[in-house]
């Protein structure tokens, strides 16, 4: 069972954020706990937006570790980061 998350530009907890890079498609993903932003960078992300391995949040007091879907990511238009 996973779970999905949509996508947002203004990095509000529990959303992604697609980024262009030179390799490619990245995403960078806000915690839905606690907020904390970051970047998926290490993770494989599917065409379906799947993300592999699981998710655990950076932050230490966060208990957040969850198998993610990125909602949108077959449709997304890379947007370049800010
Ligand atoms: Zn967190």
């Amino acid at each position: 069972m996973k779970n999905s998350y949509p996508q947002s530009n203004d990095y509000s907890p529990g959303t992604w954020k697609g980024l262009k890079t030179s390799g490619g498609r990245k995403a960078s993903f806000s915690c839905p706990l606690c907020g904390g932003l970051g970047t998926l960078s290490g993770h494989e992300i599917d065409p379906m937006g799947g993300v592999s391995p699981s998710v655990v949040c950076h932050n230490d007091r966060c208990s957040f570790h969850e198998h993610i879907t990125l909602e949108g990511w077959e449709t997304l238009t890379p947007i370049d980061p800010d």
